[in-house]
C-alpha cells in the first residue's frame, strides 16, 4: 500500500465509518487505548457499550505508515475490523486491507486525582501524545436554541455522564497535566476546549490556566485552548499572555450567510466581524502560524471553504479542517457525509493554498506539537497527512515515552 492509498483509506474510514467484531474489541481497555467522548461523540451512530463504559471502542486505529485514525461506529459501513489470532484486519466488504493496530493505553488512566476523581474522567490521551480536556462539557448555545447545527456537546455529555466529569476543578486538570506530562510522562502537548461560556467570556478557562502556570514554569508544554472567539482585545492579550503557545478559535464555515444558518450563536453572541478580529489579535501576539482556525467542511460549497482558506492564511492565521460528520443527536444526523473524492481535493487544495501564503506553518516545531496538536492526535489528522504530502514528513518521534508510540494488538 503507498502512502496514499493509506491517506484515501483513511479518508474512507472517517466518512464511512466501521463495525467491530467482539474478538476484535477483547483488547481494547485492557492494554489497547479505549474511546473516551472527551468533548463530542463524534460517530453518526451510537455505539452499544460506549456510554457506560461496558464495550469501549479503541480510540484510534494505526493505519500503515502509522496513519493515526478516529474510530467512528457505524453499523453501515462496508468497513469491519475483525480478529485473526494476534491479529488485528480492516476488511472492507468482507475482503482483507490491511492489518491494523491499537495505541497503547497509559498507565494514568487507572490512576485518581488528589480529590478522588478518575484521571481519564478528566483528561484523555489521543495519539501517542496529546492531552485532552474539555474543561466544560456544556455550551450556553444549547440553552437558547443557537447550537452550531453538527455539534453534539450536550446529548454527547448526557450520554456518556459516567466516564466524563462535566465541570473540571483547576486542581483535577493539574493532578493529570503533572502526571502525564511530567511526573511520568506519556504526552508532550494539551489541547484545551469547551462550549461557550455563560458570559460568552472565557469561562473557568483562566483559573486554570493560573494553577498550570507552574507546571509550564517546571517543564515547557505547548498548550491550545480550543474556545469561542474572545470578547474583546483585553481578553485576547491575558489569553496570550498565560503561557499557552496558541489559540484555535473555530469559525467552522466560511459563507457569511450559510455561517449564520449553520452557527446561528456564534453569529449572533459573537459575530463573523469579531471572530476574525480576534484571530488577528491573537495572531499580532503569538509565535507565527499560532492563531488557527479549525473549518468543518462538507457544508458549504468547496469554493467559499478555499476563500476563507487563502483569505486567513494570507492574513497570517493557521486554517485547519475536519470533514463535516453527521454526528448522533445533532441536527444534521442521518444526513449524508461528504464524498471522499470532495474531501481529497478540498484537502489538497486547501494545504496547497496554505503553503503558498504561510509557509511557516509546514515548520518543524509546529509538526511536533507546538500548537498543542499533531499530526498524531488532532482531530484534524487527516489535514495533517495532506500537509505531509506536500512536505513529506513521518509522525513526530516522541523521544519522551517511547513505550507510548508502541501499537498493542
Ligand atoms: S460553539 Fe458550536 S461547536 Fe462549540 S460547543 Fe457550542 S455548539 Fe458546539
Amino acid at each position: 500500500m503507498t502512502l496514499d492509498e493509506s491517506i484515501r483509506l483513511k479518508t474512507e474510514l472517517l466518512l464511512e465509518g466501521l463495525t467491530i467484531t467482539d474478538e476484535a474489541l477483547q483488547t481494547v481497555g485492557k492494554g489497547g487505548l479505549e474511546k473516551v467522548f472527551w468533548v463530542f461523540e463524534m460517530t453518526p451512530v451510537t455505539h452499544k457499550g460506549s456510554g457506560d463504559g461496558t464495550r469501549p471502542l479503541p480510540n484510534d486505529m494505526l493505519l500503515p505508515y502509522d496513519l493515526y485514525v478516529d474510530v467512528r461506529y457505524n453499523p453501515a459501513s462496508p468497513f469491519t475490523v475483525t480478529r485473526s489470532g494476534e491479529t488485528i484486519i480492516l476488511q472492507k466488504n468482507k475482503k482483507e486491507i490491511c492489518e491494523v493496530r491499537w495505541p497503547n493505553r497509559p498507565d494514568f488512566y487507572d490512576k485518581k486525582t488528589r480529590s478522588g476523581e478518575m484521571m481519564k474522567k478528566v483528561a484523555s490521551m489521543r495519539g501517542d501524545c496529546g492531552l485532552r480536556v474539555c474543561f466544560d462539557n456544556a455550551c450556553n448555545y444549547f440553552v437558547k436554541g443557537e447550537e452550531c447545527k453538527f455539534c453534539n456537546i450536550v446529548p454527547a455529555r448526557q450520554r456518556n455522564r459516567s466516564h466524563v466529569v462535566t465541570i473540571k476543578e483547576a486542581e483535577d486538570i493539574y493532578d493529570v497535566v503533572k502526571e502525564a506530562i511530567i511526573d511520568n510522562p506519556v504526552c508532550s502537548h494539551l489541547a484545551m476546549t469547551a462550549g461557550a461560556a455563560k458570559d460568552d467570556g472565557l469561562g473557568n478557562l483562566p483559573a486554570i490556566l493560573e494553577k498550570l502556570k507552574p507546571l509550564l514554569a517546571e517543564k515547557y508544554f505547548p498548550i491550545v485552548t480550543a474556545i469561542t472567539a474572545t470578547r474583546n482585545k483585553e481578553e485576547t492579550e491575558y489569553l496570550c499572555s498565560t503561557g499557552i503557545s496558541s489559540v484555535a478559535f473555530n469559525l467552522e464555515i466560511w459563507d457569511e450567510k450559510l455561517f449564520s444558518e449553520i452557527c446561528p450563536g456564534k453569529t449572533k453572541r459573537v459575530g463573523r466581524q469579531r471572530w476574525i478580529e480576534s484571530l488577528f489579535e491573537a495572531r499580532d501576539l503569538l509565535k507565527p502560524a499560532r492563531a488557527l482556525s479549525s473549518f468543518v467542511v462538507g457544508l458549504e460549497p468547496q469554493e467559499s471553504v478555499l476563500e476563507g482558506i487563502d483569505f486567513l492564511s494570507s492574513n497570517g492565521v493557521f486554517p485547519i479542517m475536519s470533514p463535516f460528520i453527521p454526528m448522533v443527536g445533532t441536527d444534521y444526523e442521518g444526513k449524508q457525509a461528504p464524498d471522499a473524492d470532495w474531501v481529497w481535493e478540498t484537502h489538497e487544495k486547501a494545504t496547497g493554498i496554505i503553503y503558498k501564503n504561510l509557509p511557516e506553518a509546514f515548520c518543524d516545531e509546529i509538526w511536533e506539537g507546538d500548537i498543542g496538536i499533531c499530526p498524531s492526535c488532532t482531530t484534524t489528522k487527516l489535514f495533517f497527512d495532506f500537509m505531509r504530502r506536500i512536505v513529506p514528513r513521518d509522525n513526530p518521534k516522541r523521544i519522551m515515552s517511547p513505550g507510548s508510540v508502541e501499537a498493542f494488538v
